[in-house]
């Protein structure tokens, strides 16, 4: 299926503002259409072309003829016992399925959302590893996610304040698609988040890093390091044997130069497997000149996969070396892990094709 059609409608949010704005201008409209549907779309969040009420109504129905909105469908939804978490099932405009998270802070209210339905990468501690590639989202499907959440808060009169592609898949391995969906949600004419209010976290692609380094933006990246020699990455984060750690910490370091961001490394502590004092030693030495910071997660038990979480001692002992090491670093909350929403928990089903299902 190509980006932007969905049989022979064309869906609108896998549209930027200037194909938007040519699809007005060959329904015969003039310019300032496209800027009141892309309101539509982006500050008003409708779901439906009967709400755009300053369009005239023979261009709402060839918008209707044409054209659809990518809405989710929710196929179930769960909300952690402190209420604060909440993991939705989505359905994609196939018979695919993704998981998505929305996090409730004290003034914070942020979207997790999935890049890829299932991630080709396979690091054996990951739920969505352990299922393979379906396939990649489009940067509607992307985009939809968040709206899908910033709808259900606008209900209490809250906003969506952060986003973090830190749901399924890998960003970067969907790079277009991924970057489409940024530019779309940074918009100051249309959705308005702030950049530095997205994070976005890879395994450690490479080119993705080097690209993104391009593309002006100050977005945070994030980097799930999880090991810091390459004989115990090679058995986390499989990607390693393609991207060394020594071309990802050049890329890094080039990241930050073109940037001037810093880095953050996501570091999800197993007992016994990489909290080790050889493994913060060796840490410490890569960050070494890094503009970095280190976040500490909990991790998360996972089907599968014999590893078990770090003891608070040994968490405790593996941060204070970092300390002493003058690294920054924070200790994650855990999030959502009595509904199966915690980092590397998210899992995706097929569901039954509809019956005359086109995909
Ligand atoms: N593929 C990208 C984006 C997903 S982010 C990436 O890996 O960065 C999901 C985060 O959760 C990553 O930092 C990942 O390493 C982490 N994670 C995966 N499985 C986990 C687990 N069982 N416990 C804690 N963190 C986990
Ligand atoms: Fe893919 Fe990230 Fe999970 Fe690894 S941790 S399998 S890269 S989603």
């Amino acid at each position: 299926m190509s980006e932007g059609v969905t049989g022979s409608k064309v869906e609108l949010y896998d549209l930027n503002r200037p194909e938007i704005e040519a699809l007005l201008s060959e329904l015969g409209e003039p310019a300032y259409r496209g800027h009141q549907l892309w309101e539509w779309l982006y500050v008003h969040l409708a779901t439906d072309f009967t709400e755009m009420t300053n369009l005239p109504r023979g261009l709402r129905q060839a918008l209707a003829d044409r054209t659809s909105i990518t809405t989710l469908q929710v196929m179930s939804s769960i909300c952690s016992s402190d209420g604060e978490t909440r993991k939705d099932s989505l359905r994609l405009r196939d018979h695919n399925a993704i998981e998505t998270v929305l996090m409730r802070y004290q003034r914070r209210r942020t979207a997790c959302i999935s890049t890829q339905a299932g991630c080709p990468i396979g690091c054996p501690f990951c739920a969505t590893g352990q299922m393979g590639l379906h396939r990649n989202l489009s940067s509607g499907e992307i985009i939809a996610q968040a709206l899908h959440f910033a709808r259900i808060l606008r209900t209490t009169d809250e906003r969506l304040t952060n986003v973090v592609m830190m749901g399924m898949g890998e960003p970067l391995l969907n790079y277009d698609a991924s970057l489409a969906a940024i530019r779309r949600l940074v918009d100051s004419e249309g959705f308005g988040l702030g950049q530095r209010r997205i994070s976005l976290s890879t395994a450690g692609v490479v080119p993705g890093i080097r690209r993104l380094a391009g593309e002006g933006l100050e977005i945070t990246l994030a980097v799930s390091l999880h090991a810091a020699t390459d004989a115990l990455r090679n058995r986390l984060v499989p990607l390693n044997r393609r991207y060394p750690l020594d071309e990802l910490f050049e890329a890094c370091h080039y990241y930050v130069m073109r940037t001037h961001r810093r880095v953050s490394f996501e570091w999800a502590l197993i007992e016994g497997e990489n909290d080790t004092p050889e493994q913060v030693s060796a840490l410490v030495a890569r960050l070494a000149g890094l503009q970095a910071h280190v976040n500490l997660i909990p991790f998360n038990a996972v089907a599968g996969y014999r590893g078990r979480a770090s003891s608070p001692h040994r968490l405790a002992a593996f941060a204070s070396q970092l300390e002493r090491r003058g690294v920054r670093h924070t200790i994650r909350t855990r999030r959502g892990v009595d509904i199966g929403a915690g980092c590397g928990q998210l899992v995706c089903c097929q569901t039954p094709a509809p019956a005359g299902s086109r995909d």
